[in-house]
């Protein structure tokens, strides 16, 4: 129970209210300020409850078109139960088109938040101890931010309790990209630090997504946002209607990456300007050059190469080619055509 955020609307009142999360805050402008977070609310009957969140990283855009296009064009009409939705979570960020708070705070690393810190940890706590035990299922929309760029898709992290794993995939399939990718726990981090890591805990359903990258957003990538979200919101059953599969709307199987191994990561291993020889979605062997580092202070030096560390289908290039050492220019790994083909050990 937080007492440094209340939210204006009530949650469980029927029809829609847009509100705010009212957030005690101080500042060098205003000794006695509210830091307001947008919330929006559609609830109709008593299905389930679904919170969608866009934002967390301020230079991810697709999500926070798609949450605000359903905050317009949702018809109550079609809902079946409650949508709680935050079209920005970090929007100090999000103003300053960068991917941390302006204090240099990752808000997919501080959860489960802090009553008494900052506003972002107040945001983060007041998630994590009264919104998040509200809720069935919730949808983490993400992109790759400048630095990287993704294959277009919905993915999970490969959870050791297998009941929630097979949850997990089934809500993942339901955003219907044409690829799906299946990462590690981020190495050296609590995972409970991270949103989606505490929601998998409290054994929520839970979709995230990577919608592109490089810190735009294009029509293909912003128009696959938004319809994967409706059909997901269709498979948790809180909108009218059945949930499509991609065979059903005439598309291609998906392709599920296996990026488990740690061999899936590489990484900068000199400072300089990376350029990507091969691009996200294409297939490589193990051993083939994948990037070039150039040195640009010394431009008549070869280049650094890096080579695929094993063979697979690149997920994630460089978005911003400008490196420091220890940076990841690339993730790949091997495709499958279902996750039930998975290694039990990916190395
Ligand atoms: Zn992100």
């Amino acid at each position: 129970m937080s007492t440094t955020v209340s939210c204006s609307i009530d949650l469980d009142s029927p029809g829609k209210s847009t509100g705010y999360l009212k957030i005690g805050d101080s500042t060098n402008q205003s000794g006695w300020a509210t830091y307001m977070v947008p919330i929006i609310k559609y609830k109709n009957g008593e299905g389930p409850t679904v919170l969608v969140l866009a934002g967390n990283h301020g230079d991810e855009y697709e999500g926070q078109f798609a949450a605000r296009d359903l905050a317009n064009n949702l018809d109550m009409n079609e809902v079946t139960g409650r949508i709680i939705i935050i079209p920005c979570l970090s929007q100090p960020a999000a103003k300053a088109g960068t991917r941390l708070w302006p204090d240099g705070t990752n808000f997919n690393r501080i959860f489960p938040g802090n009553e008494n810190g900052a506003v972002h940890g107040k945001l983060a706590y007041y998630l994590s101890t009264e919104l998040f035990h509200q809720v069935d299922a919730v949808f983490e929309l993400h992109s790759g931010g400048r630095g990287h760029h993704f294959v277009p898709c919905s993915h999970m992290v490969w959870s050791s309790d297998v009941t929630q794993r097979k949850r997990m995939i089934e809500g993942m399939k339901s955003y219907n990209t044409s690829h799906h990718m299946i990462f590690p726990e981020q190495p050296g981090t609590d995972p409970t630090t991270l949103l989606p890591g505490l929601v998998e805990r409290l054994g929520k359903g839970l979709v995230t997504t990577e919608l592109g990258g490089s810190g735009i957003a294009t029509f293909e990538s912003t128009t696959i946002a938004k319809d994967g979200l409706r059909n997901g919101l269709r498979f948790f059953k809180a909108i009218k209607g059945e949930s499509k599969t991609r065979a059903e709307l005439g598309l291609k199987p998906p392709i599920f990456l296996d990026l488990r191994s740690s061999k899936s990561y590489h990484s900068a291993t000199h400072v300089g300007l990376y350029e990507n020889i091969k691009g996200a979605g294409d297939a490589v062997e193990k051993g083939e050059v994948i990037g070039l580092i150039h040195d640009m202070d010394h431009p008549d030096t070869p280049a650094v190469e890096i080579r695929a560390q094993q063979s697979g289908v690149i997920g994630v290039m460089r978005g911003f080619p400008r490196v420091n050492i220890g940076d990841v220019v690339a993730v790949l790994g091997p495709a499958y055509a279902s996750t039930d083909l998975f290694p039990e050990n990916p190395d």
